[in-house]
């Protein structure tokens, strides 16, 4: 980098193509061992791929094919699952169940 600019870093939700700043978006990253995993550190190893708060977006991530694509994967049922509580844990999606 030349530049000494302040930056913010940038990413783009992997559904709705918003950019935003880095910060404000979840990361989501396939592990080896543990499938995928949400990264709130967003310093996990492992292929990326951000999601924005918005509950379409989370929505489609679990349902769509986006989110598998963007990481490279399939989803299984338990990585479907994990996502969906850590979506409702960051009160993104409600429990419609309850
Ligand atoms: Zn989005």
């Amino acid at each position: 980098m030349a530049q000494r600019l302040k930056h913010t870093p940038e990413r783009t939700c992997v559904v709705c193509r918003q950019k935003a700043a880095k910060r404000s978006l979840i990361r989501l990253v396939r592990t080896p061992d543990q499938g995928v995993q949400v990264d709130p550190s967003g310093k996990r190893n492992g292929r990326g791929a951000y999601l924005c708060h918005q509950p379409a977006c989370w929505q489609r991530a679990l349902q769509g094919d986006a989110l598998a694509k963007a990481l490279r994967t399939t989803l299984t049922a338990e990585d479907r699952a994990r996502l969906q509580a850590a979506a409702l844990q960051f009160a993104i999606l409600k429990d419609e169940a309850s």
